[in-house]
């Protein structure tokens, strides 16, 4: 990630780009959309859409086992996926990438598969205090299975991790290190390498819930060394129900599946069952096909615009709404690392997220209230909740001027 350090020239024309998105395009209560809540889901372009619908009109079969046509058609469209998203975040081989439902999904996986294998009463998992749900309950699920102990790194003021408390915590009882790579609240992009040498200096493997980095920036997992990665493709322009768990061929190796049925196994008999190869060990029963063509197409448009550049013109808006939001008056954003994504958590005197959030949506600015499923970080803040502003590419300034009217008309509305 660069964090916009680096000016990329581009002759990029963001307007079109924004209007390759229907969403986008269209009236909310009346009022033209200013869709601020990329970090939950992101929009689909036309292109996807085209994808998904052409595969569900003219290709659809069931993939993997079938000899007609159709069904090696859609075996092929659906594998392409595969490759492309090996290329987008560099994984050496093919078999690293598993399909998942999403991230949620993916570290399931980790924790069932790889935590029943290794963990054991007395054992540590690290997690922090900035966690999303789905990277602290599928542990604390393992945890209460195995007697493993989930050990937390703080954050401070600024909402950055309190390394210090991260290397007092590393210890010969640490089994794992599952951390955010960029908080979905927050926006702190953590400082992960530094976070995988010190772990891998003590044979400890480490997993990224990426769903908020991948979308952002390009993410290089043999660079990072890192053991597994998580990502959703709805968050990246892709259909829901799709993801993808990254992780090391030897790790995924020995590790055993974690759901049973077809597609899985290579030999099946009631005395006993072998498993098919990787990545098919871990992709039990028929998987979401149109959704993993349908991302395939993701990849390829993110690809036409480039990582480098959405990033670089993230930092841009997010340095204008940053601006924006600090000039008004009695707002709060909670959340001030100098590494940020485009993300800005916020808070109005006096006024309910919730109350100012409806507001919003009514003068057609689609953000997010409450603890975004970070209750725990809430608790940290002793905040009940935040309006969330999550930036995308195709957002630009009008979007965020939009916000900052709002929220002036939501102040003047509760007086
Ligand atoms: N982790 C982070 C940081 C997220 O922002 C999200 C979604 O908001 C998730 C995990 C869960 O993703 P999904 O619901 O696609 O599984």
């Amino acid at each position: 990630m660069n964090q916009g350090n680096e000016h990329i020239q581009t002759s990029i024309n963001w307007d079109e780009i924004r209007s390759h998105f229907p969403v986008l395009q269209q009236h909310v209560n009346g009022k033209p959309l200013s869709y601020l809540d990329n970090g939950a889901s992101s929009e689909l372009p036309q292109v996807v859409i085209d994808r998904i619908n052409a595969y569900h009109t003219n290709e659809h079969a069931n993939v993997h086992r079938g000899i007609h046509s159709l069904s090696q058609h859609a075996t092929d469209a659906y594998e392409q996926a595969r490759k492309k998203v090996r290329a987008l975040i560099n994984a050496r081989y093919e078999e690293e990438i598993i399909y998942t439902t999403g991230t949620t999904d993916s570290i399931n996986l980790v924790a069932n598969s790889y935590g029943r294998k290794h963990f054991k009463e007395g054992d540590e998992i690290i997690v922090s205090e900035m966690e999303h749900h789905a990277n602290i309950v599928p542990w604390q699920m393992i945890a209460e299975q195995t007697g493993a102990l989930l050990k937390v790194v703080p954050v401070d003021d600024q909402g950055e991790l309190i390394m210090d408390e991260y290397y007092k915590l590393l210890s010969d009882r640490t089994k794992m290190v599952a951390l955010i790579h960029v908080s979905n609240v927050l926006g702190t992009i953590n400082p992960v390498e530094e976070i995988i040498e010190a772990a891998h200096a003590r044979n400890i493997p480490v997993l990224l819930d990426g769903a908020q980095a991948v979308p952002h920036s390009a993410v290089d997992v043999q660079n990072l060394d890192v053991d597994f990665y998580a990502f959703s493709a709805h968050k990246m322009c892709g259909p829901t129900g799709f993801g993808i768990l990254y992780g090391k061929k030897e790790l995924l190796d020995e590790m055993p599946p974690y759901r049973g049925g077809g597609d899985m196994i290579d030999k099946v008999t009631f005395e006993k069952t072998t498993w098919n190869d990787l990545p098919h060990k871990f992709e039990a029963g028929t998987p979401p096909i149109a959704a993993g063509v349908g991302f395939g197409v993701s990849i390829d448009y993110l690809n036409t615009i480039g990582m480098e550049i959405i990033e670089q013109r993230e930092q841009e808006l997010l340095q204008y709404a940053t601006k924006k939001l600090e000039a008004v008056d009695g707002l709060q954003i909670i959340g001030t690392s100098s590494k940020k994504a485009s993300v800005i958590s916020f808070l109005l005197d006096g006024i309910h997220p919730t109350d100012a959030g409806t507001i919003l949506d009514k003068e057609g600015i689609a953000v997010r209230t409450g603890h975004h499923c970070a209750q725990p970080l809430m608790d940290r803040f002793n905040i009940p909740g935040t309006l969330r502003a999550s930036i995308s590419f195709y957002n630009n300034e009008d979007d965020i001027d939009r916000l900052v009217k709002g929220i002036e008309y939501t102040k003047e509305f509760f007086g």
